[in-house]
């Protein structure tokens, strides 16, 4: 059972290795690892509740940053694991890996074969319903799952939970249906890029998966959601050199990131307002962050010395939740 004193939000920072491109340019591995808490860059500490050298499995980042999670997602509590960092930080390594190779699939993959396999190994007088919403990009003009839809809006139900009008749901039956349902969205979403010029190339996916049980003998009904959030990379938009649309789109982004950051130092200082409705994601995920939810954080940085600057900005985004 969760234990509803400890703290709900929980910060890991993982650093990927150097990679091909940044040994060749003689880039410096920059990190200095102290206990499994601490990294030092540039003399100064940065201390989280898990930090992950670069040759930590893709098994040991699932074993200390959802394992927890999907047990209380089980028994009725709803969460979000988010990741942040720079593009080609690790994001998205994290989150889904390699979504068909057993050493090499990130959290998503596993946490979906946690699930199921936790359905399997139940009697048989409970029911369930795994209902699971793929690839729902936010503050981006690009469609989602279908090409012909734009700008999904947020809607409150009836109840006041958030909800997005146009996105594709759909109910599954083992974990090959949720990765095939991924497999759709993501090529679905590289059709709606390649059309629009490459219109955008940083945006939040964010992956929903809902699980409803109900005991048939005595009616009981549990239900709890995880929230899957591969975020936009969080680089400062005068790097990219974008314009027009693109910087519009950049600003948008940035805006939502560091909105979902003021939600969320909000919610580590215990405060009484927290500016939920300040952007869309954080709209979309209310129901699921603070509270009585769970909520981990993994910061995705670089090594490389090149990097230096922006992987100090993420590690203080990190901070920030602590
Ligand atoms: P992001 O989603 O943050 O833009 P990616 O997850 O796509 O970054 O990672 C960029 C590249 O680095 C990919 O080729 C990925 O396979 C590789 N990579 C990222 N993290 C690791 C890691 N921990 N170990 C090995 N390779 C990694
Ligand atoms: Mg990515």
């Amino acid at each position: 059972m969760a234990d509803p004193a400890e703290c709900s939000i929980k910060v890991m920072c993982r650093f990927r290795p150097l990679n091909a491109a940044e040994v060749d340019r003689g880039d410096r591995y920059i990190p200095k690892f102290q206990a499994e808490e601490t990294v030092v860059i540039g003399g100064k500490p940065y201390v989280f509740d898990r930090v992950f050298q670069s040759n930590t499995t893709q098994e040991q980042v699932y074993n200390a940053c959802a394992q927890r999670i999907v047990k209380d997602v089980l028994e009725g509590y709803n969460g979000t694991i988010f990741a942040y960092g720079q593009t080609s930080s690790g994001k998205t390594h994290t989150m889904e890996g390699n979504l068909h190779d057993t050493d090499c699939m990130g959290i998503i993959p596993r946490i979906v074969q946690d699930i199921f396999n936790y359905i399997y190994s139940m009697d048989e007088n409970l029911e369930f319903h795994i209902k699971v919403i793929s690839n729902l990009y936010t503050d981006i003009s690009v469609p989602l799952i279908s090409v012909s839809k734009t700008n999904l809006s947020v809607h409150e139900d009836k109840n006041r939970v958030p909800y997005v009008k146009g996105c594709t749901e759909r109910f599954v039956c083992s974990p090959e249906e949720v990765m095939d349902t991924i497999d759709e969205g993501k090529s679905n979403r590289h059709v709606a890029v390649t059309n629009m010029n490459e219109h955008s190339s940083r945006s939040h996916s964010i992956f929903l998966i809902n699980v409803k049980q109900e005991n048939t003998q005595t009616e009981q009904k549990l239900s709890g959601k995880l929230y899957l959030v591969d975020l936009a990379g969080s680089e400062k938009v005068s790097k990219t050199g974008a314009e027009g649309a693109v910087l519009d789109e950049a600003k948008n982004i940035n805006k939502s990131l560091s909105s979902l950051g003021n939600v969320i130092s909000a919610l580590a200082e215990g405060s009484t307002y927290v500016p939920y409705r300040d952007s869309k994601m954080t709209r979309i995920l209310q129901d699921s962050l603070g509270g009585n939810c769970r909520t981990t954080i993994v910061i995705c940085c670089s090594p490389s010395s090149y990097n230096e600057a922006e992987t100090k900005s993420t590690l203080m985004f990190g901070q920030r939740a602590k």
